[in-house]
């Protein structure tokens, strides 16, 4: 028998997410395009691209071997690659399979007028500083483009905001005010922006095309808000069976380091997921779970294969009882509070190892 630990992905709760961005996209002109790099955000790029193939017009990923991906689910929808090409080959690659690489330096654009044209967009740094072509040279780019006769391909501009989780921030303003400079001298083109985030900033605007991302997972892109607040649902529950129960007594500890010691007799059990299946090992004493509906917390260190957690609360819990790491009881936001980190990277971390369940 294969060991019980499983992701169960809830493809409907991906679809109401879906529906709200582009509910809140197209409250302006903006079409929703589904961001599924980095496996589906660890939900698996496959079933997460099929699910929602009947109302995404695009998908975006980071990379080529992900938009191949795409195609092998069978969807022929446009994918736009985010991170551009990584060589002339990718060039003739995106033309063939109607991927549109979001180009972002010199070099991608001489592979670009060296071979037939894709659909294609440029990037424009507004302040992110990661990739882009800086504003104020985008008239002589613009210029090359037209003289190596590669205008025509040429869909619109793309730029990414820093700061858009956080409310207090001015700096999505500034970049839009940035972009719109940058932008406006070509009003025919396409303009996308947008990040989960931005879909929750009220006087945002998302032009032609949004980019969501988590949101559509159901964790939250935004500082100091749960995805239940902003109507998000969590897609993922990450499961495990509890695989042996104990009484540990005043003095006896847990684990790796005996980090945590017993005051009291305490009812604690072991739950068959660990860091080798991407659970964080920086969780530590408290971080939240969920066993019959009710909230527990963990002891003692993550070991690889398995974890601790007190019991104490559900005396009712026994062996072959499934533990909910994280899902609908316990948010993977929170987890991630308690590792020092954010919900994006537990989601896509979680390992191979964890069979993902879609229903
Ligand atoms: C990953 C990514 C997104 C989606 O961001 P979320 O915060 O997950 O919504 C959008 N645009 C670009 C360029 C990205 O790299």
């Amino acid at each position: 028998m294969p060991r019980a630990t499983v992701a169960r992905i809830d493809l409907d709760a991906l679809k109401h997410n879906y529906r709200l961005a582009q509910a809140k996209a197209k409250a302006g002109t903006a079409q929703a395009m589904a961001v599924v790099k980095a496996d589906g955000y660890g939900h698996g790029i496959r079933a997460v691209a099929q699910a929602l193939a009947d109302d995404a017009g695009k998908f975006a990923v980071a990379c080529v071997e992900e938009a191949l991906e795409i195609r092998a689910a069978g969807l022929s929808q446009s994918v736009v690659m985010l991170q551009g090409v990584h060589s002339r080959e990718d060039v003739d690659l995106c033309r063939q399979q109607c991927f549109e690489p979001v180009l972002h330096n010199n070099l991608q654009l001489e592979w670009l007028a060296a071979s037939r044209a894709p659909r294609y967009w440029l990037k424009v740094n507004t302040g992110m500083n990661r990739l882009g072509f800086r504003p104020e040279d985008l008239p002589a780019v613009m210029e090359n483009l037209e003289r190596v006769e590669r205008r025509a391909e040429l869909q619109g501009f793309v730029t990414h905001f820093a700061c858009a989780d956080d409310t207090a921030s001015t700096m999505t303003q500034q970049q839009t005010r940035i972009f719109e400079q940058a932008t406006g001298a070509w009003p025919s083109l396409m303009r996308s922006v947008g990040n989960s985030a931005a879909h929750f900033l009220p006087e945002q605007p998302l032009y032609d095309w949004s980019r969501p991302g988590i949101m559509l997972y159901g964790a939250s892109p935004m500082i100091g808000k749960t995805g239940a607040e902003l109507g998000l649902e969590p897609v993922m529950t990450l499961e495990a069976p509890l695989i042996t129960t104990r009484v540990v007594r005043p003095g006896e500890s847990i684990g790796y380091g005996s980090t945590w010691v017993a005051d009291t007799e305490t009812r604690m059990g072991m739950v068959a997921i660990g860091y080798g299946d991407g659970y964080p090992r920086h969780a530590g004493t408290g971080t939240p779970a969920a066993v019959r509906g009710q909230r527990i917390g963990l002891l003692g260190r993550v070991s690889m294969d398995m974890l601790a957690v007190d019991l104490t609360a559900v005396p009712e819990a026994q062996e072959g009882d499934m533990v909910e790491l994280w899902g609908k009881t316990v948010s993977v936001d929170e987890v991630a509070g308690c590792a020092g980190t954010i919900g994006y990277e537990l989601l896509t971390g979680v390992t191979a190892r964890v069979p993902r369940d879609c229903r």
